[in-house]
């Protein structure tokens, strides 16, 4: 019966011309209802495990009956079954779910943080951690996740890296027709390394393409505008000219520093912090091999003002520039991710105003928020 009420109500939904819900407020409240009938139908689908009904079908498991009724994938149907079962663990994650505050990647990343060693201070923050669900973009919230992972279970979190560790490998092999094909798994260290010189040179040869195709079309490429290769055509190319390059230093050569920065320490002003520039956490213990060989760059945070620097240089430069970057990490525009390589340092109030070059004065932004800062300031609530 409640179910006909539902179903009622999509078909007017259905019906309905989409660009009628098209507007902010629509898809946040979309959003919001696509969690809550995703969460009762996680609860729904465990009290049926828990009842046996799928037996009278002579099905053996809730899993095996749901793939072939539903005609889901098994894997969703394994992962909608072992939600619902973890749930009863996790209530306030449950009542969360269950109003659309978070959604079932969240409770996926609090299910993951469950374990005999973490049953007991996770039955303590739970309440918490489902706060900062609500509050924190998606990224952030599973870095603080990992954060309490490893405070509650700091010899697990090593054991996991050294887990992690032994699984990398590179697979590159001829296949039939003479191309290569491959998958690499690195672990995080060793993946930051890679991928970060893989993007930077990527990064150059967009900037080549995109110059080409600006000389072509006479004014900047848009969206629309097709350049000369696709981004997994440019990774290619960086990866064959990553390997070009390594051929073509000598053996003897410095290597550059630092390899990756690592963000340590810090623990007096916001808690405990060893994570990547890109944001992923790290146990300690996994940058002990590192340390004869990283060259190690130290930044300090400190409250008020920081690292001196002659406030009337108009561009940001050295510790000033670096010091931003640590800080900022990425675009400081609420909806966008560009990586600190790739933003310009921004003064906020502007240098031709009298804003000084300093880290307080300073922010990052990507090259297009940087181009439409003057544009009107993004929603508060979004921030
Ligand atoms: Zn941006």
């Amino acid at each position: 019966m409640e179910l006909d009420v539902l179903s009622e109500s999509l078909d007017r939904l259905a019906e309905m011309d989409p660009s009628a819900l098209a507007d902010t407020e629509s898809i946040v409240g979309l959003y919001r209802d696509l969690a809550r009938i995703e969460a009762i139908v996680t609860e729904a689908t465990a009290a049926f495990d828990a009842a046996g009904n799928f037996v009278p079908d002579g099905a053996l498991t809730a899993v095996a009956w749901v793939t072939t009724r539903c005609r889901v994938p098994r894997r969703q149907a394994r992962a909608q079954v072992r939600r619902g079962r973890e749930l009863r663990f996790l209530p306030e994650c449950a009542r969360a779910w269950a109003n659309g505050e978070i959604t079932g990647a969240h409770v996926d990343v609090m299910i993951s943080l469950r374990g005999p060693e973490t049953e007991a201070a996770l039955a303590r923050d739970e309440a918490m951690l489902v706060d900062q669900a609500r509050k924190l973009t998606f990224a952030h919230f599973t870095r603080a996740a990992a954060y309490w992972k490893q405070l509650a279970d700091p010899d697990g979190a090593d054991q996991e890296a050294e887990r992690r560790r032994a699984r990398r490998d590179v697979y590159l092999v001829p296949s039939f027709g003479g191309s290569w094909l491959g998958a690499i798994n690195l672990d995080p260290l060793d993946g930051t390394i890679v991928s970060e010189e893989l993007d930077r040179l990527e990064h150059q040869l967009f900037e080549a393409d995109r110059a080409e195709a600006r000389e072509v079309l006479g004014r900047d490429p848009g969206p629309g505008d097709r350049l000369a290769r696709t981004p997994g055509q440019r990774r290619a190319d960086a990866l064959v000219e990553m390997a070009i390059r390594s051929k073509s230093t000598p053996h003897n050569a410095r290597k550059p520093a630092p390899l990756f920065t690592v963000l340590v320490g810090w623990e007096t002003v916001h808690g405990r912090i060893c994570e990547l520039e890109n944001g992923t956490v790290v146990p300690p213990g996994s940058l002990l091999p590192w340390l004869d060989r990283a060259d190690l760059e130290r930044a300090v945070f400190a409250p008020g003002r920081r690292i001196e620097i002659s406030p009337t240089t108009r561009l940001f430069t050295g510790a000033t520039r670096r010091a931003i970057e640590v800080r900022d990490r990425q675009c400081t525009h609420p909806f966008c991710e560009v990586t600190a390589p790739y933003c310009h340092s921004d003064h906020i109030q502007p240098w031709a105003l009298g804003g000084p070059t300093t880290q307080e004065n300073g922010r990052l932004l990507c090259p297009s928020h940087n181009g439409r800062r003057n544009e009107r300031p993004p929603p508060a609530a979004a921030a």
